[in-house]
């Protein structure tokens, strides 16, 4: 059960619990009016601030009310995936889409689904990241013993 305060329009305020983030949110206690839910007292697993899933999430999943189960549990998992996500990288909180590289020269720049991996790539190197890997250069192949020799 996750704990939420509601607000209507006519600007009663109330709290109510729901079984999770997905449920629709009930009608006004007082007047009967459409609700939104504020900001709650208690944060989703832990995250620091939740508040941008709370907004887009329902809204989506109003938009399969009705639907098949399939797709409810489709966002669930995206909503699951997304919070354990921002919980190791705060910093992606403002873009939902799914992360596919986030490691070497993505770090701090995620490259997402949607992107153009080409172009991200050239992007960020463009910015001075670096691939792990390190490339030698032929002439540092001389080593100071083959200089040695070389000098003699
Ligand atoms: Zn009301």
């Amino acid at each position: 059960m996750i704990l939420y305060d509601f607000g209507c329009e006519q600007g009663h305020v109330f709290e109510a619990s729901l079984e999770s983030m997905f449920d629709n949110d009930p009608a006004c206690l007082r007047c009967g009016g459409a609700t939104r839910r504020r900001p709650s007292r208690v944060n989703i697993g832990g995250a620091a601030d939740a508040g941008p899933s709370r907004e887009q999430m329902p809204q989506s999943w109003r938009a399969t009310h009705g639907g098949d189960p399939d797709t409810v549990r489709h966002w669930h998992r995206l909503a699951e995936k997304r919070e354990k996500l921002e919980e190791r990288h705060p910093e992606l909180a403002g873009d939902r889409r799914p992360v596919l590289a986030h490691e070497g020269i993505f770090q701090g720049a995620p490259l997402r689904a949607g992107d153009d991996i080409g172009a991200a790539v050239h992007d960020r190197l463009a910015s001075g990241a670096r691939p792990h890997s390190h490339v030698v250069a032929s002439d540092d192949r001389n080593t100071p013993a083959t200089r040695k020799e070389s000098t003699l």
